[in-house]
């Protein structure tokens, strides 16, 4: 959009489990002029992630809830089109915190400058260091320590975080089992992702195949989901072994209190250590992972696949696929094309 318009997806009410257009609402607003020290930013890509969903609700949690009327937060990466402070030129791709919006202004908080068009392969770059790499690289190495030969367990195995954790550990000497939604995802990371096993937890018994698959228990369990696949897997963790708590998706659209998992006592008798953790808690080592990660998707090593819908118009139905499995990969919305420097 440059009509001299902005759309914003804004907050109109907290959703009651899937979110609809009943609770977000794309606005057609007036283009924001910066002020001494702001940016604009054009919009190139909106990143769709499962915690946009705890964004939208008022639950206690890591970061302060959306207000209702404000721009819907979301992660971005962008294109300086005006400049009035010296943290960003004209031209730049940034990335970082911004807001489901054709345009944002900054004061360059919660964004950095990642490059000049040609120099970096954005959608890549965005795609896969700017959220998902680096929770995969600190939720399994800081956290969980991997040693070689030890069996660590992957669960949304075939999304952007998990099959990136499952290679990572098949780089560390580890063996990588991993449970998916379809056929097709379990036999994309066998095949291109390079985990020894994995698990259709739609149409095989987890419990079952976690015997025959893991037959010296689990010592590290990387949590994205929760709910009945993690007490399968918490009835097979190993003494002294180890959980990487990233995320519990099957419970973000849940409308009614969640049990707790059944098998908690594991905890107490095979002594687990479970860490929850946000990406952001590793600021300080980002650069040191964002060069393995960057080296390893250069030396080809690292296997990804970006799901680009197009449109910011197509955020909200987009932002769903995350939750019924129809993802194949990063999930990202297009919003315009980067223009040449
Ligand atoms: P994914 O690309 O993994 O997409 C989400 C996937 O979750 C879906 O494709 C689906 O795969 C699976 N899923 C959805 N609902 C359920 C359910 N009810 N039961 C089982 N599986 C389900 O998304 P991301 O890689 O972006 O995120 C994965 C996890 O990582 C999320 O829990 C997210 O909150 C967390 N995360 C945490 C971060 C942190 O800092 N702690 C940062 C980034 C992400 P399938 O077809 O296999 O069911």
């Amino acid at each position: 959009m440059s009509n001299g318009k902005n759309r914003v997806w804004r907050l109109a009410k907290r959703p009651e489990g899937t979110a609809s257009d009943n609770d977000l609402h794309l606005v057609e607003e007036a283009m924001p002029e910066p002020g001494e020290g702001e940016a604009l930013i054009r919009t190139v890509y909106l990143s769709l992630d499962p915690t946009n969903r705890i964004w939208m609700s008022d639950m206690d949690q890591y970061m302060e809830p959306v207000k209702i009327g404000d721009p819907m937060r979301g992660i971005i990466a962008g294109q300086v089109v005006k400049s009035n402070t010296p943290k960003m030129k004209e031209g730049e791709l940034v990335m970082g915190v911004g807001h489901w919006a054709d345009y944002i202004l900054t004061d360059g908080r919660g964004l950095s400058v990642i490059g000049k068009p040609g120099q970096v392969p954005l959608a890549e770059l965005f795609g896969v260091c700017s959220a998902v790499g680096p929770t995969a690289y600190f939720g399994l190495l800081h956290l969980c320590e991997p040693k070689p030969g030890e069996t660590v367990v992957v669960t949304a195995a075939a999304g952007a975080v998990g099959s990136v954790v499952g290679q990572i550990a098949k780089m560390k000497g580890c063996h990588a089992v991993g449970i998916a939604g379809s056929d097709e995802k379990c036999q994309w990371i066998k095949d291109e992702c390079g985990f020894d096993a994995a698990i259709n937890y739609k149409t095989e018994d987890v419990g079952v195949m976690l015997d025959r698959y893991c037959p010296e228990g689990v010592d590290i369990l990387f949590e994205n989901v929760g709910g009945s696949i993690m007490d399968e897997v918490l009835a097979r963790m190993n003494d002294f072994s180890r959980i990487a708590l990233c995320g519990l998706i099957s419970q973000y659209n849940a409308t009614e209190p969640v049990p707790g998992p059944y098998n908690f006592k594991q905890i107490l008798m095979h002594r687990i250590k479970v860490q929850g953790f946000i990406t952001s808690d590793f600021a300080k080592d980002y650069p040191k992972a964002m060069a393995e990660l960057t080296q390893w998707m250069g030396e080809g090593k690292l296997k990804f696949r970006l799901d680009i819908d197009e449109g910011l118009e197509n955020a909200l139905t987009s932002l769903n696929k995350l939750y019924d499995g129809s993802n194949q990969g990063k999930l990202m919305v297009q919003v315009s094309e980067v223009a040449a420097a």
